[in-house]
Parts: C-alpha cells; structure tokens; sequence
C-alpha cells in the first residue's frame, strides 16, 4: 500500500473525504465510532454487534486513506486506533468484543465483527507491514478454531456465534478471506482448516436464513442453476456472499466454486442492477426501476466481490461495472464536499436528504462508503501481474511505483488523464535503467475503437473490448503511452420502456437546479442537508426508437446492454472549460444537450412536505414512477442539459420516451 498514489481530481475527491467524513467520524457518532474496539472492556456484556461492525468499516477505509495520502493527522488517528484494537485481545487469544464472555453474548455476531476488524488490521499490516498483526491475527483465528469450530450441530444449525451481520449466519463465512491471508504469510493449517469448515457450513442448506427468512443460499447446485436465488435478500449480503465460493475456489482448486461466483453474479445482474452499476435494493433486492434505490453499503461490497472476481479471473469487464459502479451510483450519493452522504440513492429522486451519518439510526453505510476509493485506488487501478509485470485496470489520475521484470527492478508510472470526464490516458515512465516487462492496459467493454500508442507509434495488435491487452517490451526512462478510449453516447431501455444514457463510464441525468436548507447541525460542521429540485424535471427525451409490441422482456442480456441504439446522433457534448483544480464532481466538464418535451402528467401526486423524512428502510422515494412510454405529449420541444450523474444530487436518469415532433 501507499505505492499507487491518486493525483488531480481523485486526490483532491479523497482529500475531502479525509477532511470530511471519514476523518471525523468518531466525532459525529462517538457512541459507535468511538469506544468499540478500541475500549470493549467499557461496553456492557450485551451491547449490539452492529457498533463493532460499523466501526471496523470505518477503521478500514480510514487506515487505507490515511497510508495513501499519507496525511500526519489521519495516520495518527488510524495508529491510535490499532493499537487500542490490539489491546483489547485476550492472552489466550480471543480478538471479539465480548472479552468476558466469548461467543456468549445474548445478541449475536461474534465472528461476523472479528471478520470485519481483521479486514481492518490486514490494510494496516499492508500500509506498515507492523509486527504486530500478524501474531494477533493467527491467535484470533485459532482462538475462534480451538472455541466456536463453524459446524453445525444434528439439526444443521450453526453456533450462535456464527450468526450475524444482517442476514443471520451465511454472513459471517466472509471471514474466510482474513483466513486466507493469515495462512498465506504463516502457513497454519488449522487457519486453513477454519476456511474449509467455513465454506463446508455454507454448503448446509437448512439453516440459511437470512433478511426477513429469505434464504441466504450459496450452495453450488443453487448458484449454478438457471433461476435467480436472491429476490427479496439483503443486497449488501448478496453483494459480500457472491464472492465466498470464489475465494474457496482459491485453496480448493474446485472450478465450480469459482463458476458459482461467476453465474451468481451474472444472475444478480442481469436481475438487480441499475444503469449506473449499483444494485436495486433498498433494502432487500427488487427490479431497478426508478423508484427502487441502492444502499450506499451495496456498492462498497459489489466492488469488493468484482474485484475479488477480477483478480481471480483475469476478466476486466469487472471492472468496467466497478468504475460504473465508483463513478456514478457512489459519486451520485455523496454531497461534493465529502461532508454528507445518502443511505439510499434513487435514480429518479427530485428530494432527498444528504446526512453527515447518511442515517440519524443505522450506521452501515456511513463506514462503508469511506472505503470505497480507497480500494479502488489500492485494489483495483495498478495491480501487479503473475510474470512480473503492472497492470494498468482502473483509470484515473495516479502514480504508481512498482518492482517488475526478472530482477525486480525499480519502475513507475505518471498517469495524466481527466477520466472519466476525458477520452485520452497519458502515460510517462521513468526508471534508472531499462527493464524488460509486460504492461497490462484495460479496454473498457463499452470501447470499440481505443487506440493505444508508445512512444507515439501505434500498437498493432488487436485491441478488444473488454479484454486486457498485453504490451512486452523493453522499457527505458521517457517512454510514454498514450491510450485513447472514444467514448459514445447510448441507451438502454428500462422499466415502462423508459431509457437510459450513457456514454462511456458515465451515465448522464437531467441537470437540475439544486435549493439546499440545512435541516439541523448535530455536529459543528457537518450540516444535516436537505435538497430539492428548483428548476422543471418532468421531460421526456426526444427520439426515434424502435419499440417491441410495446414492452420489453428482458431488460438486460449479458453484455449488460440491451438493444442499445446509436445515440450521438440526439445529443450535442458539449465540454465546459472549469478552472485549474476545480472539483469537476461540482462543476461538471462535460454535458449533454438534447431535446425533450415537459410531460404535464409526471407530476408530485401532494406538495413536498415542509420537512423531508429521514428516509430509512423500505422507504419509497417522494419521486413518482417514470410513466410508460411512449408518452404523447402537445408541449413544444426544449433544449435539456444531462450532466454526469455522480456531478448530481437531485435527479432524473430514467426518462420517458416521446415522439419527435408532433
Ligand atoms: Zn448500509
């Protein structure tokens, strides 16, 4: 860690989320984001997991931002809290928050948490490689082994402790990651024998109950059946189970466990997912329409499980739906100061609340979110490949450092790019002498005219969609490359025939005056936010489209589109000039002008009310349904302006559909 360092917009974007949220968190709600790991001892014995939860979330994403910008104050903050965390492991081993009665506590979510304050400890052991962890780690492990085996009794139920996180005790099998890398860097066996009980329990299908007694199933058969297994399931569970047979797969070698991963997910998309890459479920996963949202937890999870699969695979396209995914459903649910965020977003939304908690009573998605480019910068934009070279899979502005080549030699990387915003990558290399290495550069699935240059000279080979392509080479200080990734606008059409835009990682929506009131200040500096649209947003796009018998029966294939028209030839792009070093999440660089008609009967069915309500669980938007298209209308056509939707906070993204002309 701290060897890819964003630059530009995604430095300053982080940059405000350290001074924002995520390094003041344990300001805001001191009753969870303070004294849980870090003073169990002074928690009663029956105090709710979810605090251990929710603060492990935190302690991740704030360790990882902290070694990567390298920011005194939030280094300082993430060592104190490693070191208080550490303190509170019993001799004998036990690292859970119930030190005094292990595994015994009345609530549930024993190992669940333990897993979650692994995942935390392991980013600092790679931001600081500190001794400490590791030994602390291996006895948390073996305590849970030689303590609360994960075997189900005669009846197929799991210990009590095993159960947790929001859907019961499926969840808890994510500690099998942490397994896996405390085995990778001890090599004990009885660590590897706690992941294979692990994933043999979640083999055991009568106990898995998960939301609301929807079944929590990741057994083999189940997954790679054809039907979908998850409707009406905790999306932020489904987005952290889909990865566990992958990572089995990793120590097995058994090729249906990764085939499982890989057809869940493909079902889980192809039923849940919104245009902007975020799953539909606000919270247990419904149909991606305009008024189902995604849980802001959900994105952090999917990209942790695409880029597990990623990694695993070798396939890009996993991250082209994590770039979709950081860039828009994420971008859209955070106000631009890094200071207030949502807990669900809305693809059609025209009033919501931004909180600097993201919820006055659950405190998931808060912590989650700080993790969010923190991974994507550490995990997913350069990674090292198997035979010694880089690989270049998420694009943004950065630096990387690496050792590559036979010899391990000493290379980096300058990338200059204002992508998403921009087309063109520019890559300088620079080391102390030449070194033979391949360089792996991702083209995007939605590009299919991306050229790549060196040193100015064309790359000859084949360059194809959704594939990562390989340069090998001898490389010297000076040699540049430069990618170019065309980007073009298209739709895909969604619930009630409406339809989306896109255009290349961006998805466009409605540009729509903002009128912001502070609806309270619980914490000096971070206002509680309401917002809602000042200027019209009832349109329905302008345009030609060929339609079905009026309806459409499957609403995505598997390249994630579906009947995608040429849509240049509707819009206008139209790029801003914004200052030097202006956020461009505020102040959009690129818009899209087309043409639209008000639809007088899309409409608020009763006023705004005079105070927005603290949208929670099971909350429908204020926003109503897009209406079916086509939509005949006698207004006259307008000009509309789309902006990138993670420039937004109020929105339209799925737009009714009408005739052009009369
Ligand atoms: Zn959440």
């Amino acid at each position: 860690m701290g060897s890819v360092k964003p630059l530009g917009w995604l430095e300053a974007t982080m940059r405000s989320q350290g001074n924002g949220i995520t390094g003041h968190l344990h300001e805001i709600r001191q009753e969870t984001f303070r004294k849980t790991w870090d003073d169990r001892a002074s928690r009663s014995q029956n105090s709710d997991w979810w605090a251990y939860e929710q603060q492990a979330y935190w302690f991740d994403g704030l360790i990882q931002l902290a070694y990567i910008l390298n920011d005194p104050k939030l280094t300082s903050l993430a060592d104190e809290f490693v070191t208080k965390a550490l303190a509170g492991q019993t001799a004998d081993g036990y690292m859970g928050g119930w030190p005094n009665h292990p595994y015994q506590n009345t609530d549930i979510g024993d190992v669940y948490v333990q897993g979650q304050l692994f995942n935390a400890l392991i980013s600092y052991y790679e931001a600081t490689q500190d001794p400490r962890i590791i030994p602390a780690l291996q006895k948390g492990l073996l305590h849970i082994y030689a303590n609360c085996k994960p075997v189900p009794d005669k009846d197929g139920k799991m210990p009590d402790a095993w159960w947790g996180g929001s859907c019961n005790w499926p969840s808890a099998s994510h500690i099998i990651q942490p397994c896996l890398w405390v085995y990778s860097k001890t090599g004990d066996q009885q660590i590897l024998d706690l992941a294979n009980l692990t994933f043999t329990a979640t083999q055991v299908s009568s106990r898995n109950t998960g939301w609301d007694n929807a079944p929590a199933d990741i057994r083999l058969p189940s997954l790679l059946s054809g039907t979908e297994d998850f409707r009406s399931m905790h999306g932020v569970d489904v987005a952290l189970l889909l990865r566990i047979p992958a990572l089995h797969y990793l120590v097995s070698g058994n090729i249906d466990e990764l085939q499982a991963s890989i057809y869940g997910l493909r079902k889980t998309d192809n039923a849940h997912v919104h245009v902007h890459g975020g799953l539909a479920g606000d919270e247990p996963l419904g149909d991606p329409t305009a008024v189902v949202g995604t849980e802001t937890c959900e994105v952090l999870e999917y990209c942790l499980t695409k880029q597990t699969l990623f990694s695993i695979t070798d396939d890009s396209r996993y991250v082209d739906d994590i770039e979709k995914m950081i860039f828009n459903t994420f971008q859209g649910a955070t106000r631009k100061d890094g200071k207030a965020i949502q807990y669900f977003s809305y693809p059609n939304s025209v009033a919501q609340v931004y909180l600097p908690d993201a919820s006055l009573e659950v405190l998931c998605c808060v912590g989650e979110w700080g993790r969010i480019y923190p991974n994507y910068v550490n995990k997913v934009m350069w990674l090292a490949s198997q035979d010694k070279g880089l690989a270049l899979a998420g694009y943004g502005p950065s630096s990387v450092s690496a050792k590559v080549g036979a010899k391990n030699q000493s290379v980096s990387f300058m990338e200059t790019t204002n992508y998403p915003f921009d087309e063109n990558v520019h890559l300088a290399m620079t080391s102390s002498e030449s070194v033979k290495f391949p360089l792996y550069l991702r083209i995007p699935g939605w590009c299919q005219e991306a050229t790549i240059r060196v040193n100015g000279k064309p790359l000859s080979q084949s360059l194809l969609p959704g594939r990562m392509v390989k340069i090998e080479r001898l490389w010297s200080k000076g040699d540049s490359v430069d990618i170019q990734l065309p980007m073009h606008v298209a739709f895909s059409r969604w619930d009630k025939l409406s339809v989306a835009v896109e255009r290349g990682p961006l998805v466009y929506a409605l540009k729509i005056e903002e009128e912001w009131r502070k609806s309270g200040e619980r914490t000096p500096g971070f206002p509680d936010w309401e917002v809602r649209a000042a200027s019209p947003w009832n349109y329905a796009l302008c345009l030609r489209l060929c339609w079905t018998n009026g309806k459409i029966s499957r609403r995505r294939l598997d390249n994630g589109k579906s009947e995608v028209n040429t849509g240049d030839s509707y819009f206008k792009v139209n790029r801003v000039q914004i200052a030097e070093g202006a956020d461009p999440w505020a102040n959009p660089p690129i818009e899209l002008i087309a043409r639209a008609k008000k639809v007088d009967s899309w409409k608020l069915e009763n006023p705004l009310p005079a105070v927005l309500p603290q949208v929670n669980e099971h909350a429908a938007p204020l926003t109503p349904d897009v209406p079916q298209s086509p939509v005949l209308t006698n207004n006259p056509e307008e000009e509309i302006t789309l902006v990138p939707y993670g420039c937004t906070h109020v929105r339209v993204t799925y737009f009714p559909v009408t005739p052009i002309g009369k």
